[in-house]
């Protein structure tokens, strides 16, 4: 519903649009603003030539300039014409014309009336004798009248104009000018009234030469009598040519172009004329005066009348239509140059002014191609300050990310120019140099006078270092040692300097790129001093373990040998040899045990102790071992238990090592509990372990102690060891066996109170066939040696 009140709405306007636009033409109607023009124009329309060619007058170029102004300023006006005869202006014609005119025009009213005479002042003349009578107070706009004094214009308010320049007198000035030799002027003129006018106006200037030249008018008719007369004319001479000239046979006008074909081909001498230039190549030049521009002049003071000005308010002035004119070809033929011309003349059909024109074209063109190549430029130009901006940009984007991370590296960077001044310089180096930034500027120069003795150092020694590698000629690498003022250490740095050179080979710039290796290089010597370690470590266990064998061979030889002496004493029954007997044997086990240890100690350390496992029930094992020393701990006055929450636990160990180990444990336990203490072995499973525990009640190890007993030939206290002779090596090889099982020891300890030490291992079962079985059960007389050894520091005596 809303789209039809809208259309409703449109159709109304469009309706109101059309019906204003009709309203409007009458507004506008032709009859109404039509403003009413008569020119009156002194000679005929056309010359009828008698080449049968017409010759548009001068008054009908001005007619046509006259209209045009009109035109251009959008003025409706009607134009009447009326052509007067002005070869016929006597008092008797113009008085019948007059009369005729009274008819003709009794009805119509003019706003202006416009006269065009050719200095002949025909149609001027008709209108100040008859024009108030014919045309009552109609303004009058006057042209082409050569003379007009300004008084007729009080008597005659209704008329201004413009008068014509008498350019005849101009163009002779020019003439004898340009012919300074000059005697005589031979005028030709016509018997028109054109032509009698022209010669009046000449008639009148003679006086103006008085002295300087004569003046000779052609009375000639006959044109080739007159060429005649021109051909034998004196070289002193000028023409001056006046056109309208009829040929002898009839009363036509004959061409112009005609005319002077016949007249001037063969003449020596110049001829100067205020007309037809353009047409006519044998005239050398004169003022002309420009119809078209004289034309619009009237025009524009026409409409000044027309729109309301009063003519007697209106000054008279003359044309400005006013040129000079030169011939080129005929300037060259009398040798006249272009410079010696009147200002601002015009040189018509000059070779020039084709090569002005092909000129003016290549002018234009180039012009134009500049102008375009300017355009492209800019273009370039503009595009590639926007290309120079973003790479610039990206440029200083990437020098800002450059600095960011050479500023960020722990290593020293510094670029410095052949001078030593600093181009680019990190922070690392900065800090090295112990100088900031600003200082870093002025490094060579007086300012630099502030820096410390240790800045000053370190340059010079950067300085010789750079000369070093500029002399080189290529990259150079060097360990330069720098002091540290914080830690007051020397600090390694490992260099690298690049010298760069211009093309010509000329030094231009030092790189230098530093990284400090002293970690590395402390580390390097660290690392040499553990490999010399563990080799000397290996020479020890080889040492220790080629010594102990050797100790062995004579230890044995003792062992015989007391045997032997034993058995000697059985019979004989000496009670003093036998018991140094005994105490030669028990050092024997001693010693053989230092050696035992030792030996196994060796091997675990250099990897070739080897294990053998097989699965056996470690219950029944670790009961045989403390059943078999049940005896002997009693004796020390010390009660000892076995006990366990498990009958048979099979498992995979190493028989030999596991005897070693609680043996051990047992001998310490006794060594360490006083007579009346207790000695508890218990066994746990755990399913997946089980844990051995040797707990006694004897002195105890304190607490800082506890962790160093499982290494190497510790012993807690020297003097408590006394009766209690050992080594120092049995924890540390009970620790290394329990290892192998890949199994734990710890103690629990406090002094006065008892140790416990507690073995977990870990449950595994060999597969049958890897369950290689070496002894089943314990080799009871191999047992007996064990614990003699294994016990020997314990005195029995
Ligand atoms: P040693 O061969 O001298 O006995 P061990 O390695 O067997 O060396 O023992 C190291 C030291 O640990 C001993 O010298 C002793 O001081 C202490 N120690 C070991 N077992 C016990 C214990 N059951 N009670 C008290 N001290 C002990």
């Amino acid at each position: 519903m809303k789209i039809f009140k809208y259309m409703k709405i449109y159709i109304l306007l469009v309706t109101f649009i059309l019906f204003i636009n009709l309203l409007q033409i009458p507004v506008y109607s032709k009859d109404l603003n039509e403003k009413k023009i008569l020119v009156i124009v002194s000679s005929e329309n056309y010359i009828q030539l008698t080449d049968g060619n017409k010759l548009i007058s001068w008054q009908n170029s001005m007619l046509s300039s006259i209209s045009d102004v009109f035109i251009k300023n959008k003025e409706n006006i009607h134009i009447d014409f009326q052509y007067l005869d002005c070869k016929h202006n006597s008092k008797e014609f113009l008085d019948e014309v007059y009369n005729l005119f009274k008819i003709k025009y009794a009805n119509i009213k003019y706003d202006a009336i416009i006269t065009i005479d050719d200095l002949n002042n025909v149609a001027f003349n008709f209108m100040m004798d008859y024009g108030e009578n014919l045309f009552p107070n109609t303004p009058v706009v006057f042209s082409g009248i050569s003379k007009f004094d300004s008084s007729l214009q009080k008597q005659h308010p209704q008329f201004t104009g413009i008068a014509k320049n008498t350019d005849i007198k101009s163009t002779l000035d020019a003439a004898l000018k340009l012919h300074p030799q000059t005697k005589q002027i031979f005028v030709i003129t016509d018997k028109d009234t054109y032509g009698i006018a022209n010669r009046k106006i000449i008639e009148d200037l003679i006086p103006h030469y008085k002295n300087k030249v004569k003046f000779l008018f052609s009375e000639e008719n006959n044109i080739y009598k007159l060429k005649t007369q021109i051909d034998n004319l004196p070289k002193d001479t000028i023409i001056y040519f006046s056109p309208g000239i009829k040929d002898n046979n009839n009363d036509n006008s004959i061409s112009y172009k005609g005319a002077s074909d016949i007249l001037f081909k063969d003449a020596k001498v110049p001829i100067y004329s205020r007309e037809g230039l353009k047409s006519n190549k044998y005239i050398v030049g004169g003022m002309v005066t420009y119809a078209d521009t004289y034309g619009t002049e009237v025009g524009n003071l026409t409409l000044k009348v027309l729109n309301g000005k009063k003519p007697s308010d209106i000054d008279i002035t003359r044309d400005n239509a006013h040129k000079y004119e030169f011939n080129y070809p005929q300037l060259k033929k009398f040798n006249i140059d272009t410079n010696s011309l009147p200002k601002n003349s015009v040189i018509l059909n000059a070779p020039i002014k084709n090569n002005y024109l092909y000129k003016n074209i290549i002018i234009k063109i180039s012009i134009m191609i500049i102008i375009f190549i300017i355009i492209m430029e800019t273009f370039v130009i503009i595009i590639s300050i926007y290309r120079r901006k973003l790479a610039e940009k990206s440029l200083s984007d990437n020098e800002n990310l450059l600095r960011t991370f050479i500023n960020s590296t722990p290593d020293i960077i510094y670029l410095k120019d052949f001078r030593n001044n600093f181009l680019e310089i990190n922070d690392a180096a900065l800090k090295i140099l112990s100088i900031n930034r600003k200082n870093c500027k002025n490094i060579n120069s007086h300012k630099s006078n502030n820096l410390s003795d240790y800045t000053r150092n370190l340059l010079t020694k950067f300085n010789i270092n750079d000369k070093r590698a500029w002399d080189t000629e290529n990259i150079y690498r060097y360990e330069e040692i720098i002091p540290d003022t914080v830690n007051r250490a020397n600090k390694i740095y490992d260099t690298l300097r690049v010298p760069l050179f211009d093309e010509d080979g000329n030094p231009k710039f030092m790189m230098l790129i530093g990284r400090d290796i002293t970690e590395h290089k402390q580390n390097e010597k660290n690392e040499k001093l553990i490999k010399e370690l563990k080799y000397y470590d290996e020479l020890r266990s080889n040492f220790f373990s080629n010594i102990s064998h050797e100790l062995k061979t004579p230890l044995n030889l003792i062992f015989s040998a007391l045997q032997f002496i034993e058995l000697k004493n059985n019979k004989d029954k000496n009670t003093a040899l036998e018991k140094y007997t005994g105490i030669m044997k028990q050092n024997c086990y001693r010693l053989l045990r230092i050696i035992d240890n030792l030996i196994d100690i060796s091997k675990i350390d250099s990897g070739n102790f080897f294990t053998h496992f097989e699965n056996k029930d470690i219950v029944y094992i670790v009961e045989s071992i403390v059943m078999s020393v049940v005896d002997y701990v009693e004796s020390k006055g010390i009660d000892i238990v076995f006990d366990t929450d498990v009958e048979e636990k099979i498992m995979a160990f190493d028989l030999d090592a596991m005897e070693r180990i609680i043996l051990n444990l047992l001998s310490n336990a006794i060594k360490f509990t006083p007579s009346g203490g207790n000695i508890e072995v218990n066994l746990h499973d755990r399913g997946e372990s089980i844990v051995i525990s040797i707990k006694d009640t004897g002195i105890g190890i304190p607490k800082d102690k506890q962790c160093s007993i499982f290494k190497k030939f510790i012993q807690v206290d020297k003097s408590l060891s006394r009766n209690r002779e050992g080594s120092g090596i049995g924890l540390s090889l009970v620790s290394e066996l329990v290892l192998l099982h890949r199994g734990t020891i710890e103690v629990e300890s406090a002094p006065n109170k008892g140790s416990e030490f507690k073995i977990t291992l870990p449950v595994g079962v060999l597969p049958e066939k890897e369950n290689v079985k070496k002894h089943n059960e314990l080799d009871k007389d191999y047992n007996i040696q064990r614990i003699k050894i294994e016990f020997s520091d314990i005195y029995d005596y």
